[in-house]
């Protein structure tokens, strides 16, 4: 019988549906752990159902992976069985480029990182890496996270899966782009990343603007740290914060129009994209760039040190995500839940719900 119980989707419009693989037998390096909770990303979704060339089909999405390690290679010093552990979206890479020796395995020069799903699968048990949709998995030990205990008794294990993901995703460009005291910094998009940014940037100590197309999610995002709260469609109200912002991080998972936040930049300002959507947004305007040397960046999750950087930090501010706990039979009406913005603010499986 296959030792992992799984919920995959076999092609873009099908439901997800109960599905039996093996994982590897843990090596050397690996460790094996037994999956508790694992969030939902939009990505997940973008995958899911397509929406982002290169699907590979029978598809178990999941990023955001915590659960307790139940075996471990001989080499493996840093987790031992018992221990708390997690993944985020990553599970390999060459580990000798100069990105991967520096810490930034998501940019791997040699063959780019291994994604935790629907990546070629190097160990060859699948064809591509399967996600945390799943009752278990085996992963090398430098890609796994640890979690504090002191961390899971505040605030609970469920609310700490999206931290690796939306957790690291927000708090990276926050870091690097120097979100801190004095600074006046918007989140785009109150979501799973976009909640996180606003209790990140919050929590670092920046003058925080929550931008949203919801305006019944205001006070939510007041709640959570946001100083003030902008309708997105309130071009009077987007007007009066021309000029303004040191940093703005888009989490919007939609093409939309870029304009709208760079007139919003200070001179030297950035605006970070982090939405990947499925179409390309409309060509920003050059002119609005120029005229106050402002950036465009982008930003791809964060590294592994980062990363457990990203769950200590959160650990001592007692931080986590909003979540709403669901079993794996409802991630179709969760997805459809997202699609519409209807999450507050990341839906986390309940693994126990796989049964076995
Ligand atoms: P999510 O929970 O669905 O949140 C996205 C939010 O964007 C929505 O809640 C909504 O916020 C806003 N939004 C959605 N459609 C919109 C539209 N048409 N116009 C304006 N605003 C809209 O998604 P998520 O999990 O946070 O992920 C967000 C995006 O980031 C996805 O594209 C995902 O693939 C990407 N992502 C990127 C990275 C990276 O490393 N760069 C990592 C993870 C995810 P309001 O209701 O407040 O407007
Ligand atoms: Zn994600």
């Amino acid at each position: 019988m296959p030792n992992t119980r799984a919920y995959a989707v076999t092609d873009a419009h099908a439901p997800f549906a109960p599905f039996a693989f093996d994982r590897r037998e843990p090596g050397p390096r690996d460790v094996q752990i037994a999956l508790l909770f694992c969030g939902v990303c939009h990505s997940d979704l973008h995958t899911a159902k397509s929406e982002w060339p290169g699907t590979v089909y029978p598809c178990v999405p999941g990023h955001e992976m915590v659960g307790k390690v139940t075996r471990v290679g001989a080499e493996v010093t840093t987790f031992k069985v018992g221990d708390l552990a997690a993944v985020g979206c990553m599970v390999d890479s060459c580990m000798t480029c100069e990105s991967c020796t520096a810490g930034h395995e998501q940019y791997c020069d040699t063959f780019g990182m291994v994604f935790s799903y629907n990546s070629p699968d190097k160990h060859g048990t699948t064809k591509v890496t399967y996600g945390g949709y799943s009752s278990q998995i085996t992963v090398d030990d430098r890609f796994c996270l640890r979690i504090s205990s002191k961390h899971v008794d505040k605030v609970g294990l469920a609310a700490i899966a999206p931290l690796l993901c939306a957790g690291i995703t927000m708090y990276s460009p926050l870091k690097r782009w120097g979100a801190g005291k004095g600074k006046k910094v918007g989140i785009v998009g109150l979501g799973g990343l976009g909640h996180m940014g606003v209790k990140l940037s919050h929590a670092l100590g920046a003058r925080t603007a929550l931008f949203t197309t919801s305006a019944g999610k205001a006070e939510d995002a007041k709640r959570l740290g946001a100083d003030e709260v902008i309708l997105s469609k309130d071009a009077d109200a987007m007007a009066k914060q021309a000029n303004s912002f040191d940093l703005i991080v888009d989490t919007v998972s939609a093409s939309h129009d870029l304009d709208a936040y760079t007139s919003l930049l200070k001179r030297d300002g950035t605006l970070v994209l982090i939405g990947a959507p499925a179409t390309p947004h409309p060509s920003p305007s050059a002119m609005n760039l120029i005229f106050r040397r402002r950036t465009i960046a982008g930003s791809l999750i964060g590294g592994i040190r980062e990363t457990q950087e990203m769950l200590d930090f959160c650990a001592e501010h007692g931080i986590a995500s909003d979540v709403e706990v669901i079993p794996m039979q409802k991630i179709d009406e969760a997805y459809a839940r997202m699609v519409k913005s209807d999450v507050k603010y990341r839906f986390v499986i309940d693994l126990a719900s796989l049964g076995g």
